[in-house]
């Protein structure tokens, strides 16, 4: 069994993951760390920072906080030997850099997203990248999100350019010509994938990637309707990672 702390514990994701990890029989919750008194414990106890918790009893330090709550976890984690899981995104290169250099010293899982299937939805976009002229993402989140476009559609924009790349395809060009409002084709996140970022309340997690050739189109949905859909992936990550130096990044290769 796994014991776990759980970074951003009061946060959405945390309370969420908190329910969801500490329902599972591979894992005991020992701590939710965040600067906010978290609303539930499902058993666990509160520390306002990894400095209150005894590294020796944590297996694995889950981060879905903000990037500087991942840069104070990968140091910690570095330091003491600790596996960490991280789902924050909209990390700078500098933060980035942390991670990496704390994945020379313990076992780092980085993803920007946990949900099956929107891991699945990637795999897809990436059998039919080669295959169509044109491709564009709409990423829908609730009006809450800090970050924009998510880690998600960024994520998606490099898998479909690599595999036009791969491809021998060149990269996509936009043939607009006027904006009449700046902004209107939304942002070029790979090679010309162009993403459109949608932040409404009610939105959980949601995106569209759509494929445009002559006279077809491709359209590959994926929606997370509750955060409980994050829980799967970062169990499996929690349970695929342990302190022996490491960097995976994304968790397509812990879904066969
Ligand atoms: P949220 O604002 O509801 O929660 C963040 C929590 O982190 C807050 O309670 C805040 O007090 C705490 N926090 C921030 N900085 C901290 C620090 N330095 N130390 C301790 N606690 C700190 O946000 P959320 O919706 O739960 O999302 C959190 C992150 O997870 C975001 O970056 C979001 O994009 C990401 N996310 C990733 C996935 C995924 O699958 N990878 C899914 C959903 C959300």
């Amino acid at each position: 069994m796994k014991s776990l702390v759980i970074v951003g514990g009061a946060g959405r994701m945390g309370q969420a993951l908190g329910e969801g990890l500490s329902a599972l029989d591979q894992f005991t919750l020992l701590a939710l760390v965040d600067d906010h008194q978290p609303a539930e414990l499902f058993g666990a106890a509160y520390a306002s920072s990894l400095d209150e918790v005894d590294p020796t009893k944590v297996d694995v330090v889950i981060n879905f906080s903000s990037p500087k709550g991942v840069v104070s976890s990968a140091k910690w984690c570095g330091e003491n030997g600790v596996a960490l899981v991280i789902g924050t995104t909209g990390l700078s290169t500098e933060q980035r850099r942390v991670v990496e250099e704390a994945a020379t010293r313990t076992g780092v899982v980085m993803a920007s997203n946990f949900s099956i299937g929107a891991v699945l939805s990637e795999r897809f976009a990436a059998m039919a990248a080669p295959y169509f002229e044109r491709a564009e993402i709409i990423e829908l989140h609730h009006d809450r999100k800090v970050d924009a476009p998510s880690g998600t559609s960024i994520s998606t924009a490099t898998t479909i350019a690599n595999a036009r790349r791969g491809s021998g395809l060149v990269p996509l060009r936009d043939l607009t010509t006027r904006h009449t409002i700046d902004g209107a084709r939304g942002a070029d996140a790979a090679d010309g994938v162009k993403v459109h970022s949608v932040r409404l309340p009610g939105l959980v997690a949601h995106q569209e990637i759509l494929f445009g050739s002559a006279g077809e189109g491709l359209t590959i949905r994926h929606d997370s309707f509750d955060r409980q859909s994050f829980v799967h992936g970062v169990a499996l990550a929690a349970i695929a990672i342990d302190a022996s130096a490491k960097f995976l990044e994304g968790i397509a290769s812990l879904i066969p």
